[in-house]
C-alpha cells in the first residue's frame, strides 16, 4: 500500500474481505467493511446488529478491532477518521464495492483519490498457501465426483435444463454449499463457450459440453468441464476432439515458474493451428482465453491471455481449457484446474480426458 501511495483501504463484503478477515458477511444496505490504514492496524466496521457475527469472524477471532455503529450513526464518518488517522494517501476501495458506498466516501473524503485495491490484494490472493490449495484440491475432487455420475444422470430424450437440475443437486450433494454454474451444452449449443441450459432435447449422436462448479464450505470454488457424446459422435468431430485433448494435455505440461500467463495460452493455440477442421486451423474455433485464475472467486487473477506477460509462480491456481467451437453444429471444451508448482505444475483434477459416452 505505501508503494502505491496508499493510506488506507476500504474492503466491504465478497471474496476479498473472505480472505483478509476470514469474514463471510453478506452484502446488505447496512456498510460492514475492513479499514485497513497503511499506518495502524486494521479495523472491521459492522452495524450493531451484526457485531456477533463480526466478532465470531477470524478477524474478530484472532483480536482485530472490532467497531459497530447504531441505526442513527453515519458509517462513513467512522472510515473518515480511521483513514485520515493513517496520513496523506489515495483511498483504495475493494473491486467490487457498490457505486453507491464508493460515491458516499468520495462524499466523507472529497481530497482523497480513489484508486482500485485489487490490483494490491492479487499481489497476495493468486499465490495461495499450500492450506489453500488443499480447499481448492477437495473442491475439484468434489465436482469430479459429480462428472463421475453425468454418464447416468444425463438421458436420451431429456433436455438440458432436466439434467441441469439432476447434475445442481449432484453438486450439492458432493459437498458444496452454493452451486455456481451448470453448462450443458448439447449439440449446436456446444458452440457458445457460455450456454447454460435450454428446453433442447438431447438426441444421440449429441457431443455435450458439462462446464460446473460450486463453492465448498471453506469459500473456495470448484471448475471442471468435460465433453461427453451421446453413443457415436460424427468422425471429425472425434478426430477434432483428440486434437483438442493432445493441445490441452500439452498445455498443461507446459505450465511451470517463470512461463508467461500468455505464453501458455500461445502453446495449446499454435499446436491447434496444425489440426486443420475440414481445411480450417482449430485454433480459429478457439475464441477465448486458455484460462483463469480460481480460489475464492471462481474467475480471479491470473487470466492466461495473450497479452499477459505476467509470468506464472508457484503457489498460482488456475484452469487449462482450450476449447472449440464450431457455429451450428458442435463444440467441446476440456477443463482443469492446475497449480503452478516450484518445478513445474500439479493438476488437481485426475479424472480421464477421454471423450465421455452416454449410452444411445
Ligand atoms: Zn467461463
Ligand atoms: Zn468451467
Ligand atoms: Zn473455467
Amino acid at each position: 500500500m505505501r508503494d502505491r501511495g496508499v493510506a488506507a483501504m476500504v474492503v466491504t463484503p465478497g471474496a476479498d474481505l473472505r480472505f483478509l478477515a476470514d469474514y463471510d458477511a453478506k452484502a446488505l444496505e447496512r456498510l460492514t467493511a475492513l479499514v485497513i490504514p497503511a499506518n495502524g492496524s486494521a479495523v472491521l466496521i459492522a452495524p450493531q446488529l451484526e457485531e456477533g457475527e463480526a466478532r465470531e469472524s477470524g478477524f474478530g477471532h484472532t483480536g482485530g478491532r472490532v467497531v459497530t455503529w447504531t441505526e442513527t450513526e453515519d458509517p462513513f464518518s467512522i472510515v473518515a477518521t480511521i483513514v485520515d488517522e493513517s496520513g496523506p494517501g489515495a483511498l483504495a476501495v475493494d473491486d467490487h464495492m457498490w457505486a453507491q458506498r464508493v460515491l458516499r466516501l468520495r462524499e466523507v473524503l472529497p481530497e482523497r483519490e480513489q484508486v482500485l485495491a485489487g490490483p494490491i490484494i492479487s499481489e497476495i490472493r493468486q499465490r495461495k498457501t499450500s492450506a489453500e490449495i488443499e480447499q481448492l484440491q477437495h473442491a475439484a475432487s468434489a465436482i469430479e465426483s459429480v462428472h463421475a455420475r453425468v454418464p447416468d444422470l444425463i438421458k436420451v430424450g431429456m433436455t438440458e435444463a432436466e439434467a441441469g437440475r439432476l447434475i445442481a443437486e449432484a453438486i450439492i450433494e458432493a459437498g458444496h454449499v452454493t452451486v455456481d454454474f451448470v453448462i450443458v451444452a448439447s449439440g449446436p449449443n456446444g458452440a457458445n463457450p457460455h450456454h447454460a441450459v435450454s428446453d433442447r432435447v438431447i438426441e444421440s449422436g449429441d457431443p455435450i459440453v458439462v462446464d460446473i462448479g460450486g463453492t465448498m464450505p471453506s469459500g473456495y470454488r470448484s471448475d471442471c468441464t468435460r465433453t461427453y457424446v451421446v453413443g457415436e459422435a460424427s468422425e471429425v468431430f472425434v478426430m477434432a476432439y483428440s486434437a483438442l485433448q493432445s493441445a490441452q494435455e500439452s498445455a498443461v505440461g507446459f505450465v511451470r515458474p517463470g512461463r508467461t500467463c500468455e505464453a501458455i495460452d500461445a502453446h495449446a493455440r499454435d499446436l491447434m493451428t496444425t489440426y486443420l477442421l475440414e481445411g480450417v486451423p482449430l485454433s480459429q474455433y478457439f475464441i477465448h482465453r486458455i484460462g483463469h485464475g480460481i480460489g475464492l472467486e471462481s474467475h480471479e487473477e491470473p487470466y492466461l491471455v495473450a497479452g499477459n506477460t505476467d509470468p506464472v509462480e508457484p503457489g498460482m491456481a488456475f484452469s487449462i481449457e482450450p476449447g472449440f467451437y464450431v457455429p451450428g453444429r458442435f463444440g467441446a471444451r476440456i477443463e482443469d484446474i492446475v497449480v503452478c508448482t516450484p518445478d513445474g505444475v500439479r493438476n488437481l483434477n485426475l479424472s480421464s480426458h477421454d471423450l465421455v459416452r452416454i449410452p444411445a
